[in-house]
């Protein structure tokens, strides 16, 4: 395998942050590149040249169905997993004028939480359901809150932050049993969990092709048979008038071969990667005092784990890992920079401060032992570093009355430094 590298000074990649984005596998780059170079004709045409793609289309769109062992027909291709948890609300919404109410849960992506915001300004009402502190749900809750005026019922299948897995099978059965939709975002689940949507018993559900080593830009919204669609994207007729515009045929390619290697890599998902996040998790907790892991250990994602460092910024974690080559995160990319500790984290009643002291390590099938080793070698020190520099430390983390603000900026100018002292010494392999 060759070694993934930085453009900009070749130094070596330490990726941990899988659930964000995952590589491209090199042999989905292969299997796409015959389409732009070559096979560059619009499936729709009626000329030859252009139908000669609609085979190979036809062809991805039946890997991508067996992925989730769903009917190649209720595979939708969109643009993105946003696109489609969007397109799956809007659609119950359109068809439903009279029902005027959404569940979804307080810890989805923000692909949900921003187009609820967005509902609830057009005078749409929208239940965010709360999560335990381990993650988990109430399905009580979730039971109760369910209405005669309920059009839809979307609730992620794992969480992309935590990893927590929620019981979609069991969640889908409450809304069959009240006659409601149910839709979920499924993004971060293939290759790690097998997905069967007629065994779930969902009427909906969200993929995106770059959680699984295809190309952005790319995603699927399954539409189970006979479940009435109100296209959200409205323009011709392609994926049989359930999405306009000019299918994507060189991503859609890469997706089913993707969806193919997905199914292929589930067990070493489950085993090798799980055993790695095992030993990296088991690592930091041991090792590192005032960590903690955050959320439920199972049922979890095999890939990801969330740890708080207390008294450290996570921000500053990231910054100085970066310098050394590892990529992680405080959360979901989507949310980088903003300055709110994670709504995930929040949801689960962690304090402000705990949840910023918190980091996302989510692992894939190009990682390896060696990377986990190297990450575990430098993570002790950078926090010990931090620490040492941190005006949190002699305060509880607990405590919220605490002034944040003074404490960013000293703990900043401490970082500064330390950033410029790593610089010198910066390990490069
Ligand atoms: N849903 C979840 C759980 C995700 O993790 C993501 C991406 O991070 C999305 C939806 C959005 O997918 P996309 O980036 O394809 O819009």
């Amino acid at each position: 395998m060759a070694v993934t590298t930085f453009a900009m000074d070749q130094q070596k990649l330490y990726y941990f942050d899988n659930n964000a984005t995952t590589r491209v596998a090199p042999e989905v780059v292969e299997a796409m590149l015959p389409f732009l170079t070559e096979y560059w004709g619009n499936a729709s045409s009626a000329y030859r040249f252009g139908g000669q793609v609609r085979r190979p289309l036809e062809e991805a769109r039946a890997k991508v169905a067996a992925l989730i062992h769903a009917d190649p027909k209720e595979v939708v291709f969109t643009s993105c997993g946003t696109e489609s948890n969007n397109a799956a609300i809007h659609s119950a919404l359109a068809l439903h004028p009279g029902k005027r109410h959404v569940v979804t849960t307080a810890v989805e992506h923000s692909a949900n939480l921003k187009y609820g915001e967005f509902l609830q300004r057009r005078g749409y009402e929208v239940t965010y359901l709360p999560v335990e502190s381990d993650g988990s749900l109430d399905l009580h809750l979730l039971d109760r809150s369910i209405r005669a005026d309920t059009a839809i019922v979307s609730i992620m299948w794992a969480n992309n932050e935590t990893g927590a897995v929620f019981p979609i099978e069991e969640i889908a059965a409450i809304c069959r049993s009240k006659g409601v939709l149910v839709h979920t975002d499924a993004v971060q689940t293939p290759g790690k969990l097998k997905i069967d949507v007629k065994s779930v018993g969902v009427d909906l559900l969200s993929l995106s092709a770059h959680k699984l080593h295809a190309p952005k830009g790319i995603g699927m919204l399954y539409v189970r048979r006979r479940t009435k669609f109100q296209p959200y994207v409205i323009g011709g007729h392609q994926e049989r008038g359930r999405r306009g515009g000019t299918e994507n045929v060189p991503y859609i390619i890469g997706f089913g071969l993707a969806a193919e290697l997905a199914v292929s890599n589930l067990p070493e998902e489950n085993a090798r990667v799980r055993a790695l996040r095992d030993r990296l998790e088991q690592g930091i907790l041991e090792t590192i005092p005032h960590t903690v892991r955050n959320g439920a250990r199972e049922p979890r994602l095999p890939n990801t784990t969330n740890i708080a460092f207390d008294f450290v910024e996570a921000e500053a974690i990231l910054m100085m890992l970066d310098q050394v080559g590892i990529c992680a995160s405080s959360g979901s990319a989507c949310t980088t920079g903003s300055v709110d500790p994670s709504h995930v984290l929040a949801a689960m009643s962690l304090s402000p401060m705990r949840a910023r002291g918190s980091v996302r390590f989510s692992l894939g099938i190009y990682n390896t032992e060696e990377e986990v080793e190297y990450l575990l070698r430098h993570l002790p020190s950078v926090v010990s570093k931090l620490r040492a520099i941190s005006p949190l430390t002699s305060e509880h983390p607990d405590n919220d009355k605490f002034d944040l603000k003074a404490a960013r900026r000293k703990h900043d100018e401490g970082l500064a430094q330390s950033l410029s002292e790593q610089d010198d010494d910066a390990v490069t392999a």
